[in-house]
């Protein structure tokens, strides 16, 4: 038998993309193949496990790779009242919390479900611990070698995922090794949306704490990105929203970076050693150790006076003047040298992937080979953490389905 579309990988845009063209085109034949025991493994626990499936600000500012003007046509055509239409259908309703979407169970587990549900209510075919391992080209038609059996295709679509997540979600660069010994171009792949090492003297003093801070990533001395929320101390070194964001560019640039906490970024320093001679005024006859106590997290308090040589049991009103600066600057410019990351298992995405240069970015076609698409992670194209990449998954498995019924089925 020779499907009309087979689809490598059962995650978020290889369902998305076979469940979009089985509602528009019924007859046609779709296959997933599908390595893992289930499909969905890695949707299932997106967002903390209720899935923070899409953002009302999409914009190119939010993507990254090495042409990431690539993956604007998808994203302005098949935007969010497009997506959120589309999961209406097989009823899931978003809802949003400031710009993030999610569904309205906030049950990425149920996502999983209703694209599940979809998927065998249209008919698609979905084959289980399938893992490809070739695909060639046999009397214009597409061959798929899978470990178990080979399957016959008019078009094939490559929605295998890349590295983030580890094998415990199924996630390896096996397609992505495949069609680079194949001739595909690939660009150099690194996690992106994870947690940093750090120097961890500090940060497992203060694990398991919360704060928000303005985060800064500094790369050779120099600021390079800034983010505002709410940071986590960790054993190993910092997480959080803000870190993850900035920690694509620290996979990335090869160079020394380091972190710098303002913790309190809405004032400048001299007001901060103000606020600090204010509270030495008021608080004369406490000891150091409870000095910051109400004001900021008592424990970051304590480390930053010792981290300044202030020894916690001296008297507040014996506080000097450079030791008033020393601690503003500490306030300011909390600082943490950054070592790597905690590696692709962890991360959220992955960084590179298959160069866009060789698809169509009005298609997500191949240039060298008609009727092969690829989707979602597996291009060079990756979001910032907040919804960004499974629109991505989205938008681009929309483009490659619709291409294939417009042009070639
Ligand atoms: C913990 C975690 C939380 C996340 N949270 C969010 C979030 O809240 N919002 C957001 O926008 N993004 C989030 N992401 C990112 C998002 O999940 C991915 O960007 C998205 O799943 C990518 O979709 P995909 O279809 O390209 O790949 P995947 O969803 O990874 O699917 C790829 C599928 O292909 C299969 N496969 C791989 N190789 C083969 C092969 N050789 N043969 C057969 N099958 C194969 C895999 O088993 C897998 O099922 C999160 C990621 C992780 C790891």
């Amino acid at each position: 038998m020779i499907n009309d579309v087979v689809i490598i990988g059962g995650g978020a845009s290889g369902l998305c993309c076979a469940v979009y063209l089985k509602q528009k085109r019924p007859e046609i034949s779709v296959r997933i193949l599908e390595g893992s025991q289930r499909v969905g493994k890695k949707l299932s626990l997106t967002g903390n496990g209720r899935c923070n499936i899409t953002n009302r600000n999409i914009q190119l500012s939010s993507f990254h790779g090495a042409d990431k003007t690539f993956c604007e046509t998808a994203l302005r055509k098949y935007d969010l009242s497009f997506t959120e239409s589309f999961f209406r259908s097989i009823g899931v309703p978003f809802v949003f919390e400031d710009n993030k979407g999610y569904p309205a169970s906030f049950q990425a587990a149920s996502v999983v479900d209703c694209m599940r549900f979809a998927a065998e209510e249209l008919g698609v075919i979905v084959n289980l611990e399938t893992k490809v391992t070739g695909i060639q080209v046999s009397k214009g038609k597409y061959k798929v070698i899978a470990s178990n059996m080979n399957f016959l295709a008019e078009n094939v679509v490559v929605a295998a995922g890349l590295l983030s997540g580890g094998d415990r979600l199924g996630c390896d660069a096996s397609m992505l090794n495949l069609l680079k010994k194949s001739g595909f171009k690939t660009i150099m792949t690194t996690p992106a949306i994870v947690q940093l090492k750090t120097d961890n003297t500090v940060t497992k003093q203060l694990k398991g704490i919360k704060v928000n801070a303005e985060v800064t990533l500094m790369i050779s001395g120099k600021p390079e990105r800034q983010e505002y929320g709410e940071v986590l101390f960790c054993d190993y070194g910092l997480s959080g929203p803000p870190v993850l964001q900035i920690s694509r560019e620290v996979s990335r640039t090869g160079k020394k970076c380091a972190v710098r906490l303002d913790l309190f970024p809405d004032i400048s320093f001299q007001e901060v050693c103000e606020l600090i001679e204010k509270r030495k005024t008021d608080l004369y006859y406490r000891n150091f150790d409870e000095f910051f106590t109400g004001m900021i997290h008592k424990r970051i308090g304590q480390v930053i006076l010792k981290l300044c040589g202030i020894p916690l049991n001296c008297k507040v009103k014996d506080l000097d003047g450079t030791s008033v600066k020393k601690i503003a600057a500490m306030l300011k410019e909390f600082e943490f040298e950054v070592t790597g990351t905690t590696g692709f298992s962890n991360s959220q995405v992955t960084a590179g992937g298959l160069a866009t240069c060789g698809f169509d970015k009005n298609t997500m076609e191949s240039l060298d080979n008609k009727g092969l698409y690829a989707v979602g992670e597996i291009l060079d194209i990756d979001g910032d953490c907040g919804g960004f990449n499974l629109q991505w998954a989205w938008s681009s498995a929309f483009c490659a389905a619709d291409s294939i019924i417009g042009d070639r089925l």
